[in-house]
């Protein structure tokens, strides 16, 4: 009993003092309180700057209209095809909404590769695929005989002049196919539906996952008036007075913005707290220069970020007796699933066994070490996006000159849903940043592809309403 209470008491101390040397060492990670509000009002500079006449074309943070201006009523009903290209993976669905007693949605889903060489080779190519893919679901869905809506994710920055446009501002994340730049992906989709010949489509509407997560929600919740993703990228929108976007005409109602909060810093303005190891990331991605914000806090990039900091401290001697095998020397061998089994319950075999894999024969200390390395990496990137949520909920708060904004948020995205912590951090920061409010976070499953279809069931609700 003693020998056991000595050693949990060795243990503790040993976590303590690893931990306290950690900090120190990664001191530039973690932020104040002070730090965080400083960035929240540098983000809500960042919004003003998109939304103004002016200001929007040097734009760091573009504040996209979206021509989404309401969040679904309830009356909506039909039959839908989503699809959803651009996370974490690529999926088809059929949305079924109805109206017996009260409205209810109907789901089936299939996931389709998106093989490197098609997200890296010719926009021809990767549209030519989701043809494919949309032709077998609906092959399988019998349905190849119907004129179904579709309703379109597709998560990257995107210009729109209406529902049914959207013209790639420049690709992120893993994506990376030639020609499709400057050009609008529904008349890609459309050509390559056409140059099949064996399926009609009537793409209706092209959200980002933002907008989807944001319209899944609200049909829960008709308070929802924000959209997160946390996953492989990560990205924001939130509804958004029409007298104050200058580039849509009218003053009446709102309109969903898509902030496409990820560029936030691709001016400069995060440098002061940009790390060695954040520009390491992003001289080895696939966009130089972009997306910076995005980089110190999606899923894409977390596991990453660990790696090499882990590579540092054991070049250094700080960890592993020094020892650094090719496995940790290569990119991509620790991911952020790692990240979120390290920092879970059974978090230090785990450390363990992931650290036995890239062959460094962790001691103990290594073990504990890296399990504090994982929780600052994670606990900054949920920090970071408490800052900007912040600024938003600010913004609405505003919008509605009231002195406490009750609100509801929908989230959704691979890293918020899996890390074991990441949600609580989140929501605790928040509601420190912004203490007058109350907001509801909403998790959305599979609410970025649902949201297409509720896009589409309100576009097609309206279209009806004209033809009538
Ligand atoms: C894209 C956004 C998207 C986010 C989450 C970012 O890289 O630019 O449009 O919403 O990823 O998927
Ligand atoms: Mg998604």
């Amino acid at each position: 009993m003693i020998a056991a209470q000595l050693l949990a008491y060795y243990f503790t101390e040993l976590k303590d003092d690893q931990n306290k040397k950690i900090d120190k060492y990664l001191y530039s990670m973690r932020f104040s309180d002070e730090t965080l509000l400083d960035i929240m009002s540098r983000f809500r500079r960042e919004l003003g700057n998109g939304l103004g006449h002016d200001t929007n074309p040097t734009a760091t943070v573009k504040m996209l209209p979206t021509f989404v201006r309401s969040i679904p009523d309830g009356s909506e009903k039909g039959d839908f095809i989503a699809l959803d290209l651009g996370g974490s993976s690529f999926r088809i669905l059929r949305v079924k909404v109805s109206h017996e007693k009260k409205q209810t949605v109907q789901m089936e889903s299939q996931v389709y590769e998106t093989p490197e060489d098609i997200i890296h080779g010719s926009g021809t190519q990767l549209f030519d695929h989701v043809a494919d893919c949309l032709g077998d679901f609906m092959d399988k869905q019998k349905i190849k005989d119907k004129k179904l809506p579709v309703g379109f994710t597709f998560s990257f920055p995107c210009a729109q002049t209406k529902l049914d446009e959207a013209v790639l501002l420049t690709w992120t994340k893993r994506f990376k196919a030639s020609g499709v730049e400057g050009m609008d992906a529904v008349k890609l989709l459309n050509k390559a539906i056409k140059k099949r010949g064996d399926y009609d489509a009537d793409i209706m509407a092209v959200v980002n996952d933002t907008v989807g997560t944001m319209m899944t929600c609200g049909f829960d919740d008709q308070r929802c008036e924000v959209g997160i993703i946390i996953g492989t990228g990560t990205n924001a929108c939130y509804m958004e007075e029409l007298r104050h976007i200058d580039l849509v005409e009218g003053d009446e109602g709102r309109m969903c913005i898509n902030t496409e909060w990820g560029a936030f810093g691709d001016d400069g303005s995060l440098e002061d707290i940009r790390t060695e190891f954040d520009r390491e990331i992003d001289r080895g991605s696939l966009n130089p220069g972009k997306q910076l914000f995005e980089k110190m806090v999606s899923g894409m990039y977390m596991g990453e970020l660990v790696r090499l900091i882990l590579v540092k401290m054991a070049k250094e001697g700080l960890l592993f007796e020094g020892r650094i095998t090719p496995e940790l020397l290569t990119k991509g061998k620790i991911e952020t699933k790692h990240v979120s089994a390290i920092e879970n319950k059974e978090g230090l075999t785990k450390s363990k066994e992931i650290l036995t894999r890239l062959g460094v024969e962790p001691s103990q200390e290594d073990c504990v070490a890296v399990q504090h390395v994982c929780t600052i990496v994670s606990f900054r990137s949920a920090n970071l996006i408490a800052a900007t949520l912040g600024a938003i909920l600010n913004r609405l708060k505003d919008n509605k000159g009231v002195p406490r904004l009750r609100t509801t948020v929908g989230i959704d995205g691979s890293l918020y849903k899996m890390h074991p912590q990441y949600a609580r951090r989140l929501h605790k920061t928040v509601r420190r940043l912004v203490p007058d409010s109350d907001v509801r976070f909403l998790l959305s499953e599979s609410g970025s592809s649902k949201g297409a279809a509720m896009v589409t069931a309100v576009a097609y609700r309206l279209a009806d309403q004209t033809r009538q």
